[in-house]
């Protein structure tokens, strides 16, 4: 995923928690309030701070963004599943039992976010807890550029050929395709300043539109915010007061959620690049000048980049919850 989808997503992240503003209990509304009073004042920092650990960090040769399965008859069955809210979810359903392995060598994705919400969780207590001027304190922007780590690695986890341990990349050109497609539509219908490497923003830190360009209305950019709009998360109104209920059944903590993200995820590389198509060579194929691929990838885009940014939505949500429920002695 390119540099600014990645921040794109995580400002829409921001819009959509505004939107949920007073959809919780009391307790979560309250987070909520402070997360983004938190993190509203530091908009001019998401497409640097999300974009670290391509350029700064670089652990994605490593595995950091991946977490790679392959069909395996030897394998067994991942059990983990991602909330009802995932849209790509009711695509690969009848797939989800099948046997797979992982590629260890390259899989770290589920490792990287669960340190980071652990980190973020760390840093605020010590912030919290240590008088300003004190060397070892961390400062609000130093906090805010986890978050955004943290939602790099989460948007990475949607991104289906992150999932998926064949080799799409090179000489291959689907997986940056793909992710070209994505960050063209954003820069085509978005404002946004290359120079200074910063989303347009209202008042109210909600990204402009650019003017007059056409397309927009059937764009996949377009159908995305419908999507965001007609499934709300899973337990939204529960009064049960802990981070890890919007995570799905079974999951406990970040790296269970992740793996389960990461299992669609792979499911859905399957399905639009289908291991088996006749008369396909994935060496050479152009996905965004050939069919099937190009309607499919039009298709699913949308679904994808909806479930990314709801993951980001909730899990930063969720990070936060838990510094403040840890103050209070709930792990
Ligand atoms: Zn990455």
């Amino acid at each position: 995923m390119k540099k600014y989808t990645h921040a794109w997503l995580a400002l829409k992240a921001i819009e959509l928690l505004k939107s949920y503003e007073g959809r919780f209990n009391d307790d979560r509304n309250k987070h909520l309030k402070r997360f983004l009073k938190f993190i509203s004042p530091h908009p001019n920092t998401f497409v640097r701070g999300a974009w670290f650990p391509d350029t700064v960090i670089k652990d994605n040769t490593q595995g950091g963004h991946t977490w790679k399965y392959y069909l395996d008859s030897n394998g067994k069955a991942e059990k983990r599943r991602p909330p009802a809210h995932n849209n790509c979810l009711a695509f690969v359903k009848g797939s989800l039992g099948r046997k797979v392995s992982l590629d260890t060598k390259i899989s770290d994705l589920p490792d990287r976010c669960e340190a980071l919400g652990q980190m973020i969780r760390d840093s605020i207590l010590i912030t919290n807890k240590t008088k300003s001027g004190d060397v070892v304190v961390f400062n609000n922007s130093q906090v805010a550029l986890f978050f955004l780590m943290l939602s790099h690695y989460v948007c990475d986890a949607h991104v289906p050929v992150h999932c998926d341990n064949r080799d799409l990349y090179k000489p291959s050109k689907v997986h940056p395709d793909l992710e070209d497609f994505w960050e063209k539509e954003i820069k085509k219908f978005y404002k946004v300043s290359l120079r200074t490497q910063q989303f347009d923003l209202d008042e109210e830190g909600t990204m402009q539109h650019k003017t007059g360009k056409k397309g927009y209305d059937k764009s996949i950019l377009h159908e995305l915010d419908k999507v965001l709009a007609q499934k709300a998360w899973q337990n939204m109104g529960m009064l049960k007061n802990h981070w890890s209920v919007f995570l799905g059944k079974g999951n406990n903590n970040f790296w269970d959620y992740l793996v389960s993200v990461c299992l669609v995820s792979f499911h859905m590389s399957q399905l639009m690049f289908p291991p088996g198509a006749a008369d396909v060579n994935y060496n050479t194929v152009r996905i965004m000048e050939t069919e099937p691929f190009k309607s499919d990838v039009i298709k699913y885009s949308t679904f994808i980049l909806a479930d990314a940014i709801n993951s980001v939505a909730l899990l930063w949500l969720a990070a936060w919850e838990r510094w403040e429920l840890l103050s209070k002695g709930v792990r």
